[in-house]
């Protein structure tokens, strides 16, 4: 039986202190531990930004590639090499600005693979400017353009573009990464996890702050199949942490279903 060590490589992580990718890191290795993932088997794909180190710091497979383009890179990976264990990680801003057109193409072909997007809001790595994912507040007190977009939904994104495994979890949070982690690796289909990851260089602690009180777990009955209740709690203002879908393997997603034309289609005429 593997221990999360067994995943870590001898390089030591150059994140600043208190960067929520270092849980994700930890959460990450514990899954696989938890799964008895052979290192030899296992891949782990990046395309650029702070959180795509997290592959060099992981013993297997490994590329920390170019920016936005991790996910046809680990597709092509997954599709050569069906035997391996094929994770993505990246940031909000490689993910879903430079890399969003290939999004939708990895869920439509349900690419058995997991991507974990890191979202803090911001670009990190070239010093704090404002991704898709960033709050107008933060763009308003810097003085950046655009504060009056509104931010990108990442899991309704996913869940409307007909993921068959959406979920969501906070970097500070160990044990709900772990088994989110577990959860989304072990899912036969593209399973997607947005995590909520706090950059504590470039953004202020309040913001920190807002995104944690935002933050409320799925209730009990919460029931994962059930793809309307997912929407809605991807529209939410609070942040539902849990698995908000989980569709059967090799069921069709619930956005395709086939359209049956009838005579009252088009009323009227
Ligand atoms: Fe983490 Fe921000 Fe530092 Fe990058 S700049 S390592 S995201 S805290």
């Amino acid at each position: 039986m593997t221990k999360p060590k067994d995943y870590r490589s001898d390089l030591t992580p150059v994140w600043c202190n208190g960067c929520g990718d270092y849980g994700v890191l930890k959460g990450i290795t514990q899954a696989l531990s938890d799964l008895d993932v052979a290192p030899e088997r296992l891949a782990v794909i990046s395309g650029i930004g702070c959180s795509s180190r997290l592959p060099g710091y992981t013993r297997s497979y490994a590329f920390n590639s170019i920016h936005g383009r991790a996910l046809p890179i680990a597709s092509g990976l997954k599709y050569a090499r069906p035997d391996l264990t094929v994770l993505v990680v990246g940031g909000d801003g490689d993910g879903f600005s430079i890399g969003l057109g290939h999004i939708p193409h990895a869920v439509r072909r349900d690419v058995p693979i997991m991507y974990a997007v890191l979202d803090n809001g911001i670009y990190g790595l070239t010093k704090g400017q404002a991704s898709p994912t960033s709050d107008p507040d933060f763009k308003r007190d810097r003085g950046l353009a655009g504060p009056d977009e509104r931010p990108l939904n990442p899991v309704l994104l996913v869940l409307a573009s007909g993921a068959g495994f959406v979920a969501r979890t906070h970097a500070g949070n160990l044990p709900h990464l772990r088994t989110m982690f577990r959860a989304a690796i072990a899912y036969p289909g593209f399973a997607f996890v947005h995590v909520l990851a706090g950059c504590v260089t470039y953004q202020k602690p309040a913001y920190a702050e807002e995104i944690y009180q935002r933050c409320v777990m799925l209730p009990p009955d919460y029931d994962p199949s059930d793809f309307d209740r997912a929407m809605d709690a991807a529209r939410g203002q609070r942040f539902a942490l849990g698995v908000l879908y989980k569709r059967p393997p090799g069921e069709r997603p619930v956005p395709m279903e086939p359209y049956e034309v009838t005579e009252t289609s088009f009323p009227g005429e």
